[in-house]
């Protein structure tokens, strides 16, 4: 199958190249030519399936066409390697926990299938992954890829801007993974990426790839753990009676994950409507209610995964809500074009938008603790106070929690006066030793830095 650019300026790409390139030549991202629509019956059965059967059928449908189905399988069942369960909050309300695996956050599936995907491609080359970060990718990334032959990991993160424990996970692996610190804002790290990936000089100079959820690989993955929420509804007996009223919210940042719960829902993923919850950053929340989209400077937050001022994968929502084949899709669901840009000023609400400030977010993981006992997560409470607030009378609720509190323990024990434990695999990480190279946010800096490498 063929990937083309959402710029529609660059020639069209395999898979192979889409994920060894990451970003389009004429700065776009990739998509799927074809989204397969998964057959009626699929849906029930997943009852019955474990998380990696269920993701097996979805990673088919991606990419069948394209690897060969042991290889596939072998990638998909290494990268879920753990459990993501749908846990219950309180009526009508559950958590699907993204944090169970290697670095306690969802970016864990995206980058571990990506690393296996870009190694199975390569057979042996050398290559370069740059990442930008505002705390959980580079993680993730970074162990995802660890001790991989063949390729060498650089994190860019903004200083001072990510937690202690967020920086342990990529500051104190070593071996071919290199943490860059920028003297800037999640944003400048993203641009350096960026113009090094068009930057024809330095590409002479080494293979660079991405490893941000713009990257296929990376981004269409996340779509698996949305059909393993919809297969737990049909096993839990509360759930199972709204299994036509289920409404997922995602706390956003970059807009990858909900994207490729998007894709899931272009699938057949029967999903009643989505909320993108957004914190003070709300550039997308601000789209759904007016129609325009104004992108601005990232602000920072105590969700600081999600302070994002320009999302990537917001292109890529447009893109998919202007294709004929999806809106005819959506038709037949009775769902009229969710974009309002795309709909004449005025979505049809099966997408809305939240936001909330930094006392909201406090505000909600105390509550949400005094009353049910669970502990939020500062991403997980944007999406929590989203349901709260738009879930309406016969829906079910999923939000995802995308990170396990004890990364952001200074601020979860600050806001619920708690001493919440830190999993072994966490502390494991804090007793390394940093390792970063400092840098400014010039773009010629960071060239001259890898040119001479
Ligand atoms: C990255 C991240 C988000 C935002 O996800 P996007 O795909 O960028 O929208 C939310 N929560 C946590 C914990 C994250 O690390």
């Amino acid at each position: 199958m063929l990937y083309y650019s959402t710029n529609h300026k660059a020639p069209h790409a395999t898979l192979r190249q889409a994920v060894v390139q990451g970003l389009a030549s004429d700065r776009g991202l990739y998509m799927p030519e074809v989204i397969s629509q998964l057959p009626d019956t699929f849906f029930p059965e997943t009852a019955g399936l474990t998380l990696p059967e269920t993701a097996c059928r979805v990673a088919d449908a991606f990419f069948g066409e394209d690897v060969e189905a042991t290889a596939l399988r072998k990638t998909v069942c290494d990268t879920l390697s753990f459990d993501i369960p749908l846990v219950r909050v309180e009526a009508d309300i559950y958590s699907l926990e993204l944090f169970h695996g290697p670095t306690l956050a969802f970016k864990d599936v995206g980058a571990r299938f990506m690393a296996r995907l870009l190694q199975h491609f390569l057979h042996g080359e050398q290559v370069n992954v740059l990442v930008a970060t505002s705390g959980d990718t580079g993680s993730a990334v970074a162990n995802g890829f660890l001790g991989v032959d063949g390729i060498h990991v650089y994190v860019l993160y903004p200083k001072g801007k990510v937690s202690a424990i967020q920086e342990s996970q990529f500051t104190t692996l070593g071996r071919n993974i290199t943490a860059i610190e920028v003297d800037g804002v999640f944003d400048d790290c993203q641009r350096l990426v960026k113009s090094a990936f068009v930057d024809p000089e330095l590409n002479a100079h080494m293979r660079l790839t991405s490893a941000n959820s713009i990257n296929v690989a990376r981004f269409l993955p996340q779509a698996f753990y949305y059909f393993y929420a919809y297969a737990q509804v049909l096993r839990n007996e509360e759930l199972r009676t709204r299994q036509d009223n289920v409404v997922v919210c995602v706390p956003s940042g970059n807009f990858g994950n909900i994207c490729a719960a998007l894709f899931g829902h272009a699938m057949g993923l029967p999903v009643k409507r989505f909320i993108a919850a957004n914190n003070a950053n709300d550039v997308v929340c601000q789209y759904l209610r007016t129609g325009v989209y104004t992108p601005r400077a990232s602000e920072q937050t105590i969700a600081n995964a999600m302070d994002v001022g320009d999302p990537s994968n917001f292109a890529r929502i447009l893109d998919l809500y202007s294709r004929p084949d999806v809106q005819q899709r959506l038709a037949s669901r009775g769902i009229a074009q969710p974009m309002p840009s795309l709909a004449g000023g005025h979505g049809s609400g099966f997408i809305t938008g939240t936001t909330c400030t930094d006392g909201q977010i406090a505000q909600t993981m105390r509550e949400c603790h005094e009353r049910t006992g669970y502990v939020l997560d500062p991403h997980g409470a944007v999406a929590y106070r989203a349901l709260r607030e738009q879930l309406r009378e016969g829906e079910a609720g999923i939000f995802l929690e995308t990170a396990h509190p004890a990364k952001f323990k200074h601020t979860v024990d600050s806001i619920l006066g708690t001493d919440i434990a830190i999993p072994e695999r966490l502390q494991a990480f804090m007793r390394g030793e940093k390792q970063s190279v400092p840098m400014s946010n010039s773009y010629d800096d960071f060239r001259t830095y890898l040119m001479t490498r």
